[in-house]
């Protein structure tokens, strides 16, 4: 599995959208569709969509709070699986 930082398509419906546009999620990479964009469950469970519009890559780091910490918390697993809780 590949994450890649992916942000939610935004359209300016209202102020609001300004902000939360920029969040950038990690998305588990899939083949491009015909529109280029797709509709995978990010790290953190967010999931565009609603409005019919998908993931659009990033060319910033991630910087939800909760994809990376969830990302850190796989990798540590992984290097210390064999410890115990
Ligand atoms: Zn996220």
């Amino acid at each position: 599995m590949s994450l890649v930082p992916a942000r939610k398509i935004g359209r300016c419906f209202n102020g609001a959208e300004r902000d939360r546009g920029t969040i950038v999620h990690l998305v588990e990479e899939q083949p491009v569709t015909s529109c280029g964009d797709w509709f995978d469950k990010a790290l953190c469970g967010s999931q565009p969509g609603f409005r019919g519009n998908g993931w659009t890559k990033s060319d910033k780091d991630a910087n939800c709070p909760k994809c990376l910490k969830k990302q850190s918390k796989s990798e540590v697993e992984r290097s210390v699986a064999t410890e115990a809780e």
